[in-house]
């Protein structure tokens, strides 16, 4: 006998975990399937701040900041133990960061206060430059609150592999839903997506022991958790050259102490345990979040499409995604979780900024990997 779910999220990151989150509280009934169990991915990788971004205003921003709002008061009020509301001081990098950082001020939409270089040292962290603090920010304990969100949801581990749609269900094996998202995070083979470009960015962290009172977080080119019980995590992702998941080195976490430096005494850090993942992104750092655009039907059906044509959109039935979270998964999360639950419960559109719509027709004129039908 099969079992019939709602809804099938593969992916227990933070985008599938609140997205079953989110769905559950609609009154869904959600399966979860993961190949390595939860957080397993970039998720239990991230320093998980949740701290606004800074700039002169784009959309990127605006939305952001959004996410960031509703995301602060969403770990406060669902998982509280697991939020740390440190603050977080964004520090410029150098001289020329500095001057821009005045720039950035007008926009500053959430509550911060500047702090220059005295304060700063009484709260010790060197840094030359006058810095953002932002009070309302913090850090999740990124496992436990995915963990957290799925508390009462069944979580699977297992690797799908193949997803068939008969009689309007979708099916996993011996499971079935109405609908089905995609949080897979940088690995996205189950359905053509590739107009999403969803590509993936290789970090790091390290957890030190320290007795160093820090009560603060801190970001500047890497990110500098405040002290919560003995431990200090510090945490990068910038390398764009690893391409598929590798073993975590100690190196890299030794090599962020160092860098770390910099910026707070590491005299007494010792290493405890180093974490590593792939985050995935979209080309234009907006998050990907709604229906699935059904890409080998429109590709045979309008030709032209290659040439600039525009025609009506035709989806995936029940698919959907939650993806290209970036550098800010646990920023976002909570927010896209709203909309997409929305979409999907109520079918209300999801926002145009996040929708992968905006990148279809572009790919269509312009991938490379479409020139075999021009
Ligand atoms: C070192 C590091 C530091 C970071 N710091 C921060 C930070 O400070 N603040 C912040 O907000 N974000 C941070 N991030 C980014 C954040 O981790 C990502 O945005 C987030 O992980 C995206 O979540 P996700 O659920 O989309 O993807 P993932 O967490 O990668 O989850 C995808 C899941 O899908 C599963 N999966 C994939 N394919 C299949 C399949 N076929 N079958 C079953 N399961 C499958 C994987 O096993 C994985 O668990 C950091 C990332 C890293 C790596």
């Amino acid at each position: 006998m099969s079992k019939t779910y709602d809804s099938i999220i593969i992916g227990a990151g933070i985008a599938g975990a609140s997205t079953a989150h989110a769905l559950t509280q609609k009154g869904q009934k959600v399966l979860v399937f993961d190949k390595r169990g939860i957080a397993s991915g970039g998720s239990g990788a991230a320093g998980a701040f949740v701290s606004p971004k800074i700039g002169k205003g784009s959309p990127l921003q605006t939305l952001t900041n959004e996410a960031f709002s509703f995301a602060k008061d969403f770990y406060l009020s669902t998982c509280p133990a697991l939020f740390h509301q440190t603050g977080v001081i964004r520090i410029p990098k150098d001289e020329a960061d500095a001057k821009k950082f005045s720039a950035y001020e007008p926009f500053n939409e959430n509550k911060y206060v500047n702090y220059k270089k005295e304060q700063l040292q009484e709260l010790g962290v060197h840094a030359e430059f006058k810095s953002f603090y932002f009070p309302d920010a913090g850090v999740c304990d990124a496992k436990e609150v995915c963990e957290d969100l799925l508390s009462d949801i069944e979580v699977i581990e297992y690797e799908v592999k193949e997803i068939t749609q008969e009689d309007g269900l979708w099916c996993v094996g011996e499971y079935s839903a109405k609908n089905l998202v995609l949080a897979t995070g940088y690995e996205s083979d189950l359905v053509d997506v590739r107009y999403m470009d969803i590509k993936g960015t290789w970090g790091s962290r390290g957890d030190f022991s320290s007795n160093l009172k820090l009560g603060i977080s801190m970001h500047q080119s890497m990110s500098v958790g405040a002290n919560i019980d003995g431990i200090i995590k510090l945490g990068a992702t910038h390398e764009k050259e690893v391409k598929e998941v590798v073993p975590c080195k100690k190196e890299q976490a030794l090599s962020l102490k160092e860098k770390a430096s910099s910026l707070i005494d590491t005299s007494d850090l010792e290493l405890e345990e180093v974490f590593c993942g792939m985050r995935s992104g979209s080309k234009d750092y907006f998050p990907l979040l709604g229906k699935v655009i059904d890409v080998p039907f429109m590709l045979k059906k309008y030709p032209a499409i290659i040439r600039g044509a525009k025609p009506e959109m035709k989806y995936i039935d029940n698919l959907f995604v939650s993806n290209g979270l970036g550098g800010r998964g646990f920023v976002f999360a909570p927010l896209m979780a709203k909309m997409l639950a929305e979409c999907i419960v109520e079918d209300k559109e999801v926002d145009v900024r996040v929708d992968p719509d905006r990148l279809f027709l572009k790919w269509c004129r312009k991938s490379s990997e479409l020139d075999a039908l021009r």
